[in-house]
């Protein structure tokens, strides 16, 4: 009998809707090859043009569909003229994930073979290593209840041991699957500021209790800050690191531009019950319309939510359809004749996404 799952589709703002369509082909493709499982996609409204229509920027009942759904699938959200009244942008994307306790923002930063780097590898090194930020409190926790008066303002850091501890299982139990599947180093490093703040202290204390119960697993710690010195001077040494929102949030940014860009960093918010997959990037206003929008990372978010389905329901064929769209990708990568703008190429969105299907009939 076929699986099915159901699909939460947010097409977004700006960009959003040009990259999800082609994504979507792509995926259809693949499901129609074995016909061994059947995603059934669904259209949600939410977003800053649906705020500018209805003044809500994620409608209850776009909520109780993704709730109903096996995954959500999300391009991007938001404009920067579109805010609310007290001056903060609209952004369903980071409701999503408190609404559903996402904790782990999984952010794979690879850049192997002949893909481009901007940083010099001495001897060609591999970069392999995963970015896991909590994505539900640390300094987001009163996200938008912020006090501000005439004189100051106060934002609150929350760290708490349930969600730490959690995060922190997940991703010892990333390090131990990448290391049985031979590409992880067997080793996560909690990032933090442990120097300087309780709460940090606080973090990386639970941190070292969980690596308790991962014997298999190095645990270690660094520092934030030298941590994105790192980042730049040897990330082929990290394998999986863990950190809080804030510091996830900007160090995210800077694997995207290890890897060559934001419209090739894909990443997945994992909780217990649900998971959304959607690219780093926002919504690029300045190149929305244009047709030229890189739609690698969504198409790789795509990927990782066909291996998350596929693990979780113990699927085959969707684990290996994940790993061949991800190859494709590489393939049209490597090759270089089909990639768009941002990464040194003149191709289209439909051409470069077109590449991709390309590869898939031809692997
Ligand atoms: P952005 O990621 O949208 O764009 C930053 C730069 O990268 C721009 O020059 C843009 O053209 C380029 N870029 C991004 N994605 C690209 C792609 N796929 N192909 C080619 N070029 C790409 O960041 P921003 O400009 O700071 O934010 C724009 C809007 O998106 C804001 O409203 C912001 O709040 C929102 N945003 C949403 C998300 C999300 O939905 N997860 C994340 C970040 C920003």
């Amino acid at each position: 009998m076929v699986s099915e799952f159901k699909i939460t589709v947010f097409e977004g703002d700006g960009i959003g809707p040009e990259i999800m369509a082609p994504t979507l082909k792509i995926l259809e493709h693949l499901q129609n090859t074995h016909s061994a499982y059947s995603l059934i996609f669904s259209t949600a409204a939410a977003g800053a043009a649906h705020y500018v229509k209805t003044k809500e920027s994620l409608p209850e009942s776009s909520l109780s569909l993704a709730r109903s759904s096996d995954a959500i699938l999300l391009s991007a959200m938001g404009l920067p003229d579109v805010r609310y009244d007290d001056g903060t942008e609209i952004s369903p994307q980071i409701d999503l994930r408190k609404e559903f306790n996402l904790y782990a923002g999984v952010r794979p930063v690879v850049v192997r073979d002949g893909k481009s780097c901007p940083l010099i590898r001495p001897n060609g090194e591999t970069i392999d290593f995963v970015l896991i930020r909590e994505s539900t409190e640390g300094l987001f926790h009163t996200q938008g209840k912020g006090e501000v008066t005439e004189t100051e303002a106060k934002e609150t850091l929350l760290i708490t041991r349930q969600v730490s501890e959690k995060l922190f299982d997940f991703a010892f139990n990333y390090a131990t699957q990448r290391k049985a599947a031979g590409v992880g180093k067997g080793h996560v490093t909690c990032v933090d500021k442990a120097n300087v703040f309780r709460a940090f202290a606080f973090f990386r204390k639970i941190f070292y209790e969980r690596a308790k119960n991962f014997p298999d697993i190095d645990a270690r710690h660094a520092y934030v800050d030298a941590t994105a010195l790192w980042m730049v001077q040897q990330p082929w040494n990290f394998d999986v690191l863990v950190t809080e929102n804030m510091f996830g949030d900007i160090l995210s940014d800077l694997g995207a531009g290890i890897l060559g860009g934001l419209g090739l960093a894909p990443s997945a918010d994992i909780g217990d019950d649900h998971a959304v997959f959607q690219p780093c990037h926002g919504s690029a206003p300045d190149i929305a319309g244009k047709g030229i929008a890189n739609p690698f990372a969504m198409i790789l978010s795509a990927s990782m939510m066909l291996d998350w389905l596929g693990h979780r329901h113990n699927h085959r064929q969707m684990i290996l359809d994940a790993a061949l769209l991800k190859e494709a990708v590489n393939a049209v990568l490597t090759d270089g004749n089909s990639i768009t703008a941002d990464i040194g190429g003149n191709a289209t969105t439909t051409t470069a996404a077109n590449a991709v299907l390309q590869q898939l009939t031809v692997q």
